[in-house]
């Protein structure tokens, strides 16, 4: 067996081991993304698409055992390695990392002082806090062009500002967003044929407009796709709509940059190019604020209408929402001719549990029966809390002997054992149950639960601590 010492050794190893894996990957990442953008670097110039940055910043954000010295370091030899490899000479490819790693540093200070909830584009505030990283960040990598426009590329130093910070920005834009928020997405199911196609339109209506854009061009032809990029904002969740404005807008860097956009507005002059990527990756924060405003309010309504359908004491559904869920069930069970059985429960004399013990411990008893009742009952089933100390439960597919399984397996779940509150005193709880069951499942669900309460009823006049049937002579006994 291992010391302690011993074992504190090997998790530190562990964890030296993780940090050196972490900043390697990063490395290998940042010297991909690279080659990527240099690939898209028109005529040695600065790269249009250059993920690099948004890349790094997004994984130092996401996966934090990257954001060691170890972790810069290895994207720091990412960069140089790539530039070295395509041909740069050591000062360029100092200066450009240089700039590089300025931008990342300065708006990960930044964003880090953010909400992890903020930082994931789930705040209204979400986008001007972006903003304002990402705008530090490519301030400060202007600085590093500013010098290096004149000494690299024989340029102005205000040139080499602008542009490095509108290319940073437009870049940061473009990616950032789809890192910070990537989720698997699993695509939704049993969903009709009519939603579908609605679903659809968003995307349909970008694809279009789009197109239009380049067919009818003009300077107006760049905010063509805005309105179906807000449509999306409402209709999808916020990682589809990131992923479809980052698409958008990566794509229009990559016209940009491969002059496709000359019919449009004829962005071949320096002053236009960089007033076209400013502009793109402006309108692309629109749809990104408002998916951020629809996240924060979906989530809230999400809570709401979780509140609102279950009870805050045993968390389960409510009288209505039962009501609602069980008529649901019904219907299903009618139409495939499935048998199904309803079942009311009752805590044997509660009161008297109140009495001995208090009203607060009384509630807390409610609460653990709740989640004892539940630990019963397979998933397709539903319960509900319908009055003080009673609860409702639907068993869908379920013959009237099954039924009675299930309601006794309950009954001694709670003869057998105790129930124990916070206090740490074992209360003796009994529960009675009633049961009424359709063959068919064509009998009326209200109907139903009429009968299992009449049969409850009995069960409570025939001792407690029973099951009862309704319609069958009470000749059995189950304590
Ligand atoms: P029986 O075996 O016939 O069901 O007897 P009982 O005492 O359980 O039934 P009765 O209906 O007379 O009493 C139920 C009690 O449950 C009365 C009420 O004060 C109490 N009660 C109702 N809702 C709550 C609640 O949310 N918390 C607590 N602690 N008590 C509640
Ligand atoms: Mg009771
Ligand atoms: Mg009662």
């Amino acid at each position: 067996m291992l010391t302690n010492i011993e074992a504190r050794k090997e998790t530190r190893r562990g964890s030296v081991l993780e940090t050196v894996q972490a900043a390697f990957l990063l490395g290998v990442v940042i010297f991909g993304t690279c080659l990527f953008g240099i690939y898209t670097r028109p005529l040695d110039f600065l790269a249009n698409v250059w993920p690099a940055n948004a890349v790094m910043l997004g994984l130092l954000l996401r996966f934090p055992k990257t954001a060691t010295p170890l972790g810069w370091l290895g994207a720091t030899a990412g960069f140089i390695a790539a530039d070295l490899m395509t041909g740069s000479p050591l000062d360029k490819a100092l200066i450009l990392t240089g700039a590089n790693l300025a931008g990342i540093g300065g708006a990960y200070t930044v964003l880090r002082m953010y909400s992890r909830e903020a930082i994931q584009l789930q705040t209204p505030e979400s986008v001007p806090q972006l903003i304002s990283a990402i705008g530090f960040g490519a301030c400060l990598a202007g600085f590093v062009g500013a010098v290096a426009n004149p000494v690299l590329f024989g340029g102005s130093a205000v040139g080499g500002w602008t542009f490095w910070f509108v290319t940073e920005f437009a870049n940061y834009v473009a990616i950032l967003p789809v890192i910070l928020t990537a989720r698997l997405f699993s695509f939704p199911r049993g969903v009709s044929t009519k939603r579908l196609a609605y679903l659809g339109l968003p995307v349909l209506s970008l694809v279009l407009s789009c197109f239009a854009s380049f067919q009818i061009g003009g300077p107006g032809a760049v905010a063509f796709p805005v309105p179906a990029l807000l449509w999306a904002a409402i209709v999808y969740p916020r990682f589809v709509t990131v992923l479809l404005t980052s698409v958008f807008s990566f794509w229009s860097l990559i016209a940009l940059s491969t002059n496709l956009f000359d019919r449009v507005v004829g962005v071949s002059e320096e002053g236009a190019l960089v007033s076209m990527r400013l502009g793109v990756s402006l309108i692309t924060l629109a749809p990104l604020m408002l998916a951020s405003a629809m996240a924060k309010q979906k989530d809230l309504i999400a809570q709401l209408s979780h509140l609102a359908r279950h009870d805050p004491l045993s968390s389960l559904l409510n009288r209505r929402s039962f009501g609602e869920e069980a008529q649901k069930l019904a219907r299903y069970c009618a139409k495939q001719c499935h048998p199904y059985s309803a079942l009311m429960l009752d805590i044997d004399h509660f009161k008297s549990i109140n009495d001995r013990f208090g009203h607060a411990t009384g509630d807390q008893v409610i609460s653990i029966a709740a989640a004892k009742i539940s630990a019963c009952l397979r998933s397709g089933d539903i319960i509900g809390r319908v009055g003080g100390e009673e609860f409702a439960i639907l068993l869908p597919k379920c013959t009237r002997e099954q039924a009675l399984e299930v309601a006794e397996r309950i009954r001694r779940a709670f003869a057998q054992g105790h129930v124990t509150p916070d206090g740490g005193i074992p209360i003796s709880v009994t529960v009675s149950v009633g049961l009424a069951s359709s063959d068919d499942g064509s009998a009326d669900v209200e109907t139903l639960m009429e009968e299992a309460d009449k049969a409850l009823y009995r069960a409570k006049h025939l001792g407690r601590n029973r099951s009862e049937i309704h319609d069958q002579e009470p000749g059995w006994r189950s304590a």
